[in-house]
């Protein structure tokens, strides 16, 4: 009896005529997940995709990885057996017995996707129910409150047999590649990787900037913020990451700007230099972590003043959530742990005892004039570092 992995997806089927479109995305964004793994087959029909690894051991990793591509709604691994119902009995039997101890409540869900096949659902279901019931007396049929439910699916390549306590959910969202692009700000605490992780799960393509202090943060800093990198790069197959120098800036900064203006300022660059990164890869839109009123530099009026010096859309998928709803997002996408590390990042060297936290537009540009700018951008921009992260090897 072989095992292999059911994969369905759910939005996306309500993309009409652009479906095959979705679906033909989804499917290479899964052989991308899986390509070192050796001998996989992965094969679509009828609303379902299929996949098989001629070494069976692999199963468990292969869930690990399709748990993390995004338009996968759930994932059940299922025996695949001939379709004929003694075979099909014996299957069920066997694959789900360690489910169905003595006293457990079960029902079977059949579905006939297979419209050819002799028998119809209800008859499967009283079929395969009558004979595990036959082998296994001390089991009770319970069609309204069972514990496990035994399902088979007549399919057009074979009959599928699982128990649905076994399925997992998946990620939902959209395939990566039916969104375009954004460029997100990702800086080493815990709100940005969540923020691309979102808006990634849209099925947009991402990009990373971020803006490094060196030598006020230390390498280990800019190893955390790629380490982030490689962890959004598990759901999104890689991710350019452009490492920008940033430390002329803020010593500018600090040296001409009165203090309680530093932080907006800086950030008025990082949009800056962000848009301009951004355009070049063809970006639509910039992605951060921001949330109304987190802190001094996120309330209205201050997000205003950061947002006045770019066109592009700024997408802050964060906007409306608590510290603890994005916490317990990190926790669940797995970057929490790497963002709690405690190296600094270039904001926390250079914060201000006071920022102002309801800033005029009109006065921050006047603290602003006194820097050249277009210059600053220019220098910055000659000196990124782009690197292409992929996930960690034993990922
Ligand atoms: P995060 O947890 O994402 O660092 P934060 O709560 O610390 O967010 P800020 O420091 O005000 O908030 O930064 C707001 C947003 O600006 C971040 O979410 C991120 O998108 C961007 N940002 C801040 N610092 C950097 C940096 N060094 N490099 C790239 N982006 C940054
Ligand atoms: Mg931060």
């Amino acid at each position: 009896m072989k095992e292999i992995i059911m994969v369905k997806y759910g939005e996306i089927i309500l993309k009409g005529l652009n479906r095959p479109v979705f679906e033909n995305i989804l499917v290479k964004n899964i052989k991308n997940a899986l390509k070192n793994i050796d001998n996989i087959s992965v094969r679509k029909a009828q609303a379902t995709i299929y996949i098989e690894a001629e070494n069976e051991n692999k199963i468990d990793l292969l869930v690990e990885r399709l748990a993390k591509v995004f338009g996968i709604v759930s994932i059940a691994r299922a025996a695949v057996v001939e379709k004929d119902m003694e075979t099909i009995k014996q299957a069920a039997l066997s694959y789900c017995s360690y489910r169905l101890d003595a006293g457990i409540r079960f029902k079977v869900e059949a579905k006939r996707a297979d419209k050819g096949f002799a028998l119809k659902s209800p008859e499967i279901c009283t079929e395969v129910g009558g004979y595990l019931l036959e082998n296994n007396p001390k089991l009770i049929v319970d069609v309204h409150n069972p514990d496990t439910v035994v399902k088979v699916e007549i399919r057009d390549f074979g009959a599928y047999i699982y128990c649905e306590e076994d399925k997992r959910a998946g990620q939902g969202g959209m395939p990566i590649g039916t969104g375009s692009r954004a460029t997100l700000l990702l800086s080493g605490g815990i709100d940005s990787p969540v923020a691309g992780h979102m808006i990634a799960k849209r099925g947009v393509e991402i990009d990373a900037v971020n803006f490094f202090s060196y030598p006020y943060t230390s390498e280990r800093a800019k190893e955390k913020v790629v380490e982030l990198a490689q962890i959004i790069a598990q759901y999104t197959s890689k991710i350019n990451l452009h490492i920008v120098p940033f430390t002329d800036i803020q010593l500018e900064i600090r040296d001409k700007c009165p203090e309680e203006h530093m932080t907006l300022i800086m950030r008025r660059f990082m949009m800056r230099i962000a848009e301009k990164i951004a355009a070049k890869n063809k970006s639509l839109a910039l992605v951060t972590g921001e949330s109304v009123g987190q802190v001094a530099s996120q309330t209205m009026a201050a997000l205003n003043v950061t947002n006045a010096v770019v066109d592009m859309p700024v997408l802050r998928p964060l906007i409306g959530m608590d510290k603890e709803e994005i916490i317990a997002r990190a926790r669940e996408i797995g970057t929490f742990e790497t963002s709690i590390l405690p190296y600094e990042d270039c904001c926390t060297v250079f914060t201000p005892k006071h920022p102002t936290t309801n800033p005029k537009i009109s006065s921050i540009e006047k603290s602003e004039s006194v820097l050249d700018v277009d210059a600053l951008v220019d220098e910055a921009m000659q000196s990124i570092e782009t690197m292409v992260v992929y996930p960690q090897a034993d990922f």
